[in-house]
């Protein structure tokens, strides 16, 4: 059984988000803020499913016929190999943060990247022809490095403290791919921060991932961290005039896309940014 933890446990539940831990996750509170305004009736509930446990999180979506899943740490990779069809995103990348149901298939998408492009396109920052630096070679900096050149960046180097998996990031951005060191920074119009740096309760809480000297005027910096919402490096970037976006605009757009595959509605973008910024505001993480 999957026990769904904040709704009643008697509810008819119809999406979730499977994590371990889970408890924190921003996604019930942004995907049930769609859900409402669509007028759905819908209910979207968090599953703690442990390690090791995701194949049998997803038998229990087809016996109980939802429409979809979140899938966050630790289980995408895991979700990617149990699902019946990847999409093409998903399938590069090995990992699945979103799964669809298609009458009996259950089919893994990856909107992580196509939601920090989107977040930026939004804001008016331009990413074809770009020139994009991306610091770290996680599961999130492969979203971003590959959709980033399916967008048209002009350049996507990978920097990374282990060369080869700054190498391995660097392969999925195809022609476009390279990697680079962190006092290359100022040579890109848009630096991005993939990797863990200033987020709240972890050792690199209050301090950033380069040299913000290396920053000028002339590029736009993407904070992938949202826990704080205001990080260290934006504080940075504020001062030096840089302009920058804050990582809750990836956080809203990755569901963005997965509700929009579930419901096949518009989902309603206001509504869902006002429901994540409330819960970060509540002092919450994803
Ligand atoms: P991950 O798979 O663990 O990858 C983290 C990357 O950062 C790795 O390349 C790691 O290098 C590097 N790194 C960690 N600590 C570092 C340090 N002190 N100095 C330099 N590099 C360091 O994590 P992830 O899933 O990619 O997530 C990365 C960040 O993005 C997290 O803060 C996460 O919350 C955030 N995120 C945000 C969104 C959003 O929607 N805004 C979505 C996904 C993730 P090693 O491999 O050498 O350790």
């Amino acid at each position: 059984m999957l026990i769904p933890i904040g709704v009643d446990p008697g509810a008819e539940v119809a999406a979730g988000v499977i994590g371990f831990p889970v408890r924190h996750s921003l996604s019930p509170a942004i995907c049930q803020a769609a859900f409402d305004e669509l007028g759905l009736g819908w209910v979207y509930a968090a599953f703690e499913v442990a390690p090791g446990d995701a194949s049998r999180a997803l038998d229990r979506m087809r016996e109980q016929r939802m429409a979809g899943l979140s899938v966050t740490m630790p289980h995408k990779a895991d979700v990617a190999a149990a699902v019946d069809e990847l999409s093409p995103a998903a399938a590069a990348l090995h990992a699945v943060n979103c799964v669809a149901r298609d009458g009996d298939l259950l089919i893994g998408h990856n909107t992580d990247g196509a939601g920090f492009c989107d977040a930026l396109l939004a804001e008016g920052v331009e990413l074809a022809g770009v020139g994009c630096a991306v610091v770290g070679a996680g599961g999130a900096a492969r979203a971003v490095v590959a959709e980033l050149a399916r967008r048209g960046a002009g350049e996507v180097a990978v920097i990374a403290r282990r060369p080869e998996a700054a190498e391995a990031a660097a392969v999925l951005a195809g022609s476009v791919g390279a990697t680079a060191g962190l006092d290359d920074i100022g040579e890109y119009r848009l630096v991005v921060n993939a990797t863990p740096v200033g987020m709240a309760e972890t050792t690199g809480a209050g301090t950033v991932p380069f040299e913000p000297d290396l920053l000028h005027v002339g590029q736009h910096v993407a904070e992938l961290v949202y826990n704080p919402l205001h990080t260290p490096l934006l504080a940075e970037c504020r001062r030096r005039g840089v302009p920058a976006s804050t990582g809750v605009g990836m956080l809203v757009y990755q569901a963005v896309h997965a509700v929009r595959i579930w419901t096949g509605a518009e989902p309603p973008v206001d509504a869902m940014f006002a429901a994540a910024t409330d819960q970060l505001a509540a002092g919450q993480d994803r």
